[in-house]
């Protein structure tokens, strides 16, 4: 029988730490720590994402501000805002919402965000810092799956990991962060010769491909611990993740569902690390 990692949970008391980080900054600094979300034009799912992360400032006491652009904004006007924000003592985290539209170049606005307040964890210098194992912000979807792994306790050291999917936002951070926890860390993508070869030799198996049950049971070895980060529509238009979630949930030791596995665990450490910055701000 597997146990569900419950993300609704971590979240929920990772949330109260950060309540209480914010609430200790403010009395021995007076600093509140700030977020801003910028958003250009009116993609739904964007506009929900900043909805939520409003919210969810608002129940842990940061404060947190958003400036919605129509979507001709030009590239200048909004590194032009960006630049603002960078400069703005209220602010410690900025979060620019992807995707941009197509003629915004989206590497030179993300490079733009001061490294100081680049809370998502995108720019190369935090970037560097992860690989160089000496982090400032990482970032949030990978940092809140390593925050799971430790809150049930799940030995990572020596841990065969595999990690399907490359992306700078999941694939290539995660792994990182797995290696330096010392796993064995094997990265898998659209070029894997035999996939399910390596991924049924995964001690901790991470799906971050972005297809609906894509990783089915005979992928993965019998106690295996899975976390599945995609976020997918199937055809009944149902919330589902990468992972053939009905049919393996009897053979490994550890699951996270879709929805209400990783996904809380995003906007968590998007506050985590902003009360990290603000506190950095105040020399703690
Ligand atoms: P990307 O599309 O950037 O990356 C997908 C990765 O999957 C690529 O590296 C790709 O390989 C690999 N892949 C695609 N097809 C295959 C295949 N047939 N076999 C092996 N590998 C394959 O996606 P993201 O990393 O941004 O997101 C992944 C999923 O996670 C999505 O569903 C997304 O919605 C979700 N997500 C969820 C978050 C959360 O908070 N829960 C946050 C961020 C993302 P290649 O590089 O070769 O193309």
């Amino acid at each position: 029988m597997s146990e569900l990692i419950d993300g609704k949970k971590v979240s929920e008391d990772t949330r109260e730490e950060i309540a209480k980080g914010v609430e200790e900054l403010k009395s021995s600094s007076g600093i509140t720590p700030g977020l801003a979300a910028v958003l250009v034009g009116d993609d739904p799912a964007s506009e929900i994402y900043v909805r939520n992360k409003r919210k969810a400032c608002e129940k842990v006491g940061i404060y947190s501000e958003e400036h919605k652009l129509p979507a001709e904004t030009t590239e200048e006007e909004l590194l032009a805002l960006v630049n603002k924000l960078n400069n703005d003592d209220k602010i410690h985290g900025i979060l620019v919402q992807l995707p941009l539209p197509d003629h915004i170049n989206e590497t030179n606005i993300l490079r733009n965000v001061t490294p100081l307040k680049d809370v998502d964890g995108f720019h190369p210098e935090n970037v560097g810092r992860l690989v160089e194992g000496n982090p400032r912000f990482i970032s949030c979807t990978p940092y809140g799956i390593i925050k799971m792994l430790d809150y049930y306790n799940i030995e990572i050291k020596g841990a065969e990991a595999v990690v399907v999917g490359r992306s700078n936002i999941v694939g290539k951070p995660v792994g990182m962060l797995l290696l330096h926890r010392h796993a064995t860390v094997t990265t898998c993508h659209s070029r894997t010769k035999d996939l399910g070869e390596v991924t049924r030799r995964a001690d901790i198996l991470v799906a971050a491909i972005g297809r609906a049950n894509f990783i089915t049971a005979d992928m993965v070895k019998d106690g295996a611990v899975v976390i599945d980060v995609g976020i997918n529509r199937n055809e009944e238009g149902k919330l589902t993740g990468d992972v053939d979630f009905a049919n393996l949930s009897d053979k490994v030791s550890y699951i996270t569902p879709v929805p209400g596995g990783v996904g809380p665990m995003t906007i968590t450490m998007l506050l985590w690390n902003t009360l990290e910055s603000a506190k950095l701000s105040a020399g703690k």
